[in-house]
């Protein structure tokens, strides 16, 4: 079996020096085993986290051993009768052209007529599942948003757009790096708007694209495109973000936070608001807090200055720390 290995660790944009092709002889089968001839293998951004030495969902790939990831392929020998030879199966096995182990690591897939086995690798398995979550769990699509995706031509991205117009999505904008996928996403998938980032800033561009604003933001690049999505996200507005692949390779600080990548490794939700859009709930507030103050259950400080001429003194102070809780100005 031909495997790939990872040969050291890269820094900033991989090379091929930092893999190695690998010639090995797999053993005998024992019971319950399955032999697999992958037809098509996986190659996922993910994966270049995983050659970092960095914990993250998935353990890093080590460094002299064969990578894994996504594939499908046909059982060509078995010792399990679950999975007789012959059986389409995905596994984690990827980065080689033959994988052997127990049946448990291999499940069966049913090919679909017509579809070739790859699409168990892409929109029929872990990307277009993630256009699916990301959509409907993650950003709660609803029927006549306007939704935004980046990296809208590529496997999670193409599948967003698409999923989004059938769901009932009223306008979707997708952003792509070349003038070919740019006009791939409105002839071929049917988005209604697309450009491409490298002919001008996002933050110029989608504007344009979105002059009633966005409501769903899908993010698959991070940085600049995270940023102009912000720009025109409309009230209640959801962003769902999938991952940061501008960032993946880089080495300096990129726009905005460079640790957004956590986000999506621990499933955070950041959700913005405006105590204006919740004032309902002041009534019931102030009827827990009272209380609470009066019985020194909570305790607060303030700081005062006094006079009205010196307010500004008191706002500046206040915006360069000088305070201790509310700072206030007494006027009389
Ligand atoms: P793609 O098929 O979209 O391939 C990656 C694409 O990223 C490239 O085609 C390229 O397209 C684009 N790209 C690369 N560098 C940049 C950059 N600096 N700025 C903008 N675009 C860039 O990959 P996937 O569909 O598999 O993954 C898309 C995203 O989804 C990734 O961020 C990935 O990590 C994430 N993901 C997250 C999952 C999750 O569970 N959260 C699961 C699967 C994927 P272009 O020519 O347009 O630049």
């Amino acid at each position: 079996s031909t495997q790939i290995h990872l040969a050291s660790r890269p820094t900033g944009w991989p090379t091929p020096e930092n893999f190695r092709t690998v010639r090995v002889d797999l053993p005998d089968l024992t019971p319950g085993q399955v032999r697999v001839a992958n037809t098509f293998v996986s190659v996922d951004p993910y994966m270049r986290g995983r050659m970092n030495d960095v914990k993250s969902y998935v353990p890093p790939f080590a460094v002299g051993e064969a990578m894994t990831g996504g594939a499908v392929g046909e059982v060509v020998a078995s010792t399990a009768e679950s999975l007789p030879v012959g059986t389409t199966v995905l596994h984690q096995q990827g980065w080689r052209d033959v994988a052997q182990g127990d049946a448990a690591g291999f499940t069966a897939v049913t090919p679909v007529p017509g579809v070739a086995d790859s699409a168990f690798l892409g929109v029929l398995g872990m990307t277009g599942l993630t256009a699916w979550v990301g959509l409907t769990t993650i950003a709660s699509l609803r029927p006549g948003d306007t939704v935004f995706v980046s990296g809208a031509a590529g496997a999670v991205g193409s599948a967003v757009g698409q999923i989004a117009r059938l769901l009932g999505a009223k306008r979707v904008i997708g952003s792509a790096g070349s003038a070919e996928k740019v006009r791939l996403l409105t002839e071929r998938y049917g988005f209604d708007a697309a450009f491409n980032y490298q002919d001008a800033p996002v933050r110029e561009q989608l504007p344009t694209h979105a002059p009633d604003g966005i409501d769903v933001y899908f993010d698959n690049v991070g940085g600049d495109h995270l940023e102009a999505a912000l720009d025109v996200l409309n009230r209640d507005g959801r962003v769902a973000l999938c991952g940061a692949i501008s960032q993946y390779n880089t080495t300096e600080k990129t726009p905005g936070p460079d640790n957004m990548a956590n986000l999506v490794k621990q499933g955070l939700t950041l959700r913005g608001f405006t105590v204006g859009f919740h004032l309902d709930q002041a009534g019931e507030y102030r009827e827990k807090m009272g209380p609470w103050l009066r019985d020194g259950d909570v305790v607060t400080d303030e700081t005062v200055i006094d006079g009205i001429d010196r307010a500004v003194d008191g706002f500046l102070a206040m915006m360069r720390g000088e305070n201790v809780g509310k700072m206030v100005i007494r006027t009389r």
